[in-house]
């Protein structure tokens, strides 16, 4: 990708928290980037809206039914729609595009990922699920065909970021920060009855629905070790966990004599995606600035394994490997969904999950067939234990 050209993005999950500020980040740049390709799932009102303001060659509706809608509404001009679940991947094949922004969420997005490495396409990488679920083979897959993978994930840009310039250098351990989510401090008897609404809440990022109810039961934070496992290839027990509420340092690298490097800034997400579409270049922004002044007081604690035991069930998973990460993830999307339905309490999210891992057979080394095939054994399972 040469650095001074326009580079074309291709935006998988364009209607979302992390696909619309990624937009947004296009709009304040138009000499850098272009809106090359949009995607979306559902929302077919909001996709015709950002075609017609950014007039991208390609977008794809997920959801067939709305394909009539969407090309009706884009007939007047001369951009291309496609609709369905294959689409995706086919359009993630075609050379349109220089950098694919993966912002579909959860396993949806692992399939359009794996095409757009395929197809030698640069990819800054916001759907963590992706790599937990096949992360081994995202990552080699990535190193045959020359690609980089840059993480969009606030904690995995900053670890990147601090990462620039030491490629020889070996890794001690990093440390993941987490904000701790919206019940920090609380214990069972209180979130047992948490409900939706409440758990929607998080003090200190404006999310998707799904990564904000990870962000309550600390699951992100299992996902997101995962994911730094397979990003920067580590073995788990240099993986640490700090609960950092106030969400300023984003992430830490330890280097062998002990010296730690952070990346700070206030919390928006702009930031890493902007960095991811633009990297190695750093471009000027107008977005506000962390003023030291009014974070006197940064503080670091462990997280409460005990009373959020998605986590502990994580890194049971990241220690355990084979298909139980991408069981773990597949009955965590079940568990998620159901709860933001109201049709499972909060720590019944817990009870599904764990029940599955120990439900589906542990396979060591997966092919990516035998990935798939656990998350559709463990979706279903899930799915019998909720009754849905
Ligand atoms: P979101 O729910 O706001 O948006 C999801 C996008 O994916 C939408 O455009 C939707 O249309 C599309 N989508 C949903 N289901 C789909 C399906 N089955 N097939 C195809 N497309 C589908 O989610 P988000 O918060 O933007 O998160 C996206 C990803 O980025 C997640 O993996 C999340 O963990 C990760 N991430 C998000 C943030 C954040 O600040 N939102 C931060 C770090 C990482
Ligand atoms: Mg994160």
């Amino acid at each position: 990708m040469p650095d001074q050209q326009l580079r074309r993005i291709a935006i998988f999950g364009s209607t979302g928290s992390v696909g619309t500020q990624a937009l947004d980040v296009i709009a304040a740049n138009p000499d850098k980037f272009s809106a090359e390709v949009l995607t979306a799932h559902g929302n077919e009102e909001l996709l015709i809206e950002q075609s017609l303001k950014y007039n991208p060659n390609i977008v794809v509706i997920g959801d067939e039914k709305k394909y009539s809608t969407v090309k009706q509404a884009l007939s007047s001009t001369d951009i291309k729609v496609f609709a369905g679940e294959k689409a995706l991947e086919e359009v993630a094949s075609m050379d349109v595009y220089d950098l694919m922004l993966a912002a579909i969420v959860g396993y949806a997005g692992l399939k359009p990922t794996l095409k757009a490495i395929e197809n030698g396409k640069a990819v800054a990488l916001a759907n963590k699920e992706t790599l937990v679920v096949a992360g081994d083979i995202v990552m080699r897959k990535a190193v045959e065909y020359r690609v980089p993978v840059i993480p969009v994930d606030s904690e995995h840009s900053a670890i990147f970021q601090c990462l620039v310039g030491e490629a020889r250098n070996k890794i001690e351990k990093i440390v993941l920060t987490a904000s701790g989510g919206p019940f920090l401090g609380k214990k069972p008897n209180y979130l047992v009855n948490v409900k939706r609404e409440h758990a929607l809440q998080h003090p200190n990022w404006s999310m998707g629905a799904k990564i904000t109810i990870d962000s309550a039961t600390l699951m992100n934070k299992g996902l997101e070790m995962i994911e730094a496992k397979w990003l920067f290839n580590l073995q788990p027990d240099q993986i640490q966990v700090v609960v950092h509420p106030q969400s300023i340092i984003h992430s830490m690298v330890q280097f062998e004599d002990g010296s730690i490097k952070a990346q700070m800034g206030l919390p928006d997400m702009k930031l890493p995606i902007q960095y991811a579409m633009a990297f190695p270049q750093r471009i000027p922004n107008n977005f506000p600035r962390l003023d030291f002044k009014k974070f006197n007081n940064l503080t670091f604690e462990e997280p409460d394994l005990r009373t959020f035991r998605n986590l502990a069930l994580a890194i049971e998973a990241l220690d355990k490997g084979g298909n139980l990460p991408a069981v773990m993830n597949a009955a965590n999307e079940v568990a998620v969904y159901a709860f933001l339905r109201n049709r499972v309490n909060f720590l019944d999210m817990t009870d599904v999950i764990e029940r599955t891992m120990q439900k589906i057979p542990f396979v060591k080394n997966p092919t990516l067939e035998e990935y798939f095939e656990s998350d559709g054994e463990a979706r279903t399972y899930a799915a019998d234990i909720i009754k849905l």
